[in-house]
């Protein structure tokens, strides 16, 4: 058995930038090469393998890898059983049956016989096989959204997550067949001879998500406000109170949603707070 965990991530592509920042938010310090396939981390028995997303599967599943790195939509087009440890909460998108704005179709029961294209088929297939339509699909690598105006399909299935590129191309979006995101993979093996190992990595990763839902809010107040302020503010558990050095007045610590604080800072001044700091948290390990 390797005594270093390999971690195979993208190279390129949608997944490379958000998959560095993670790692890097996890304190991992290693050099990402342009061109090097391995990179070793310094800090933590591990060392990280860059391949094409799609192969990020492979790697796994073969044990090349321990764990992985991909999109949620590609693991389930492989139709591979690899174990996932955890969504990663970037790279989401939706894999959306699309058609052209003007077409007679409005939800995916009328796209019965028609002929769809996409890069996912083994998806695409699935579904619409679940669902009793028929449909005859033509499988694309790429740009899949031109294969209307080409007269090459009726109907797309493609990863959509802005919808910008949908609407240039002149379609319209008629309903969902999966969500994806990126997402931690292992294996059967590795699941059941390095628990420890994966369960340090998901830890790791799993801080830094949850982390970059929240913010940690500091104040001052009056103490008699402290049950009004305490209202307010949930905590991780309930907020800390610390006496300040002048009498009768206290500070306040919490954890909140980060999409909360510009709702709660109006609600907290008005209560009585004053001083507020709103700071960025690096992990959170409940
Ligand atoms: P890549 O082919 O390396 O650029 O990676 C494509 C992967 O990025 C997809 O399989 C998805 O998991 C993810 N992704 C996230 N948002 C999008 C999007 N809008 N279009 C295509 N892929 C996306």
């Amino acid at each position: 058995m390797r005594d270093r965990l390999r971690l195979a991530i993208p190279n390129k592509g949608r997944l490379l930038e958000s998959t560095l920042a993670l790692l890097k938010d996890a304190g991992l310090v290693f050099e990402a090469h342009d061109r090097s396939l391995v990179s070793r981390v310094e800090n933590h028995p591990l060392d990280i393998l860059f391949v094409r997303t799609n192969d990020v599967v492979e790697f796994v599943a073969d044990g090349v890898a321990e764990v992985g790195i991909t999109g949620g939509d590609i693991l389930a087009e492989s139709g591979v059983p690899l174990p996932r440890l955890r969504d990663l909460g970037y790279g989401r998108c939706r894999l959306t049956a699309a058609v052209p704005t003007d077409a007679p179709y409005d939800t995916i029961a009328d796209l019965n016989g028609v002929r769809l294209a996409t890069s996912h088929p083994n998806v695409t297939r699935a579904f619409f096989a679940d669902q009793g339509i028929a449909v005859d699909v033509i499988t694309l690598s790429g740009a899949v959204e031109v294969a209307p105006r080409l007269g090459l399909a009726d109907a797309i299935v493609d990863l959509v997550s802005t919808g910008s590129t949908l609407q240039v191309n002149g379609l319209r979006a008629i309903g969902d067949i999966l969500a994806s995101e990126a997402i931690l993979v292992t294996n059967e093996a590795s699941l059941a001879q390095r628990p420890g190992e994966l369960d340090a990595i998901v830890t790791m990763f799993g801080s830094v998500i949850a982390a970059r839902d929240c913010k940690y809010l500091m104040m001052n107040a009056p103490a008699t406000k402290l049950g009004e302020l305490e209202d307010l503010l949930p905590g991780l558990e309930s907020p800390s109170v610390i006496p300040l050095a002048h009498e009768g007045m206290i500070a306040i610590h919490s954890v909140v949603g980060a999409d909360e604080v510009w709702g709660l800072l109006p609600k907290l001044k008005t209560a009585g707070a004053s001083g507020i700091l709103v700071l960025p948290i690096e992990k959170i390990l409940p």
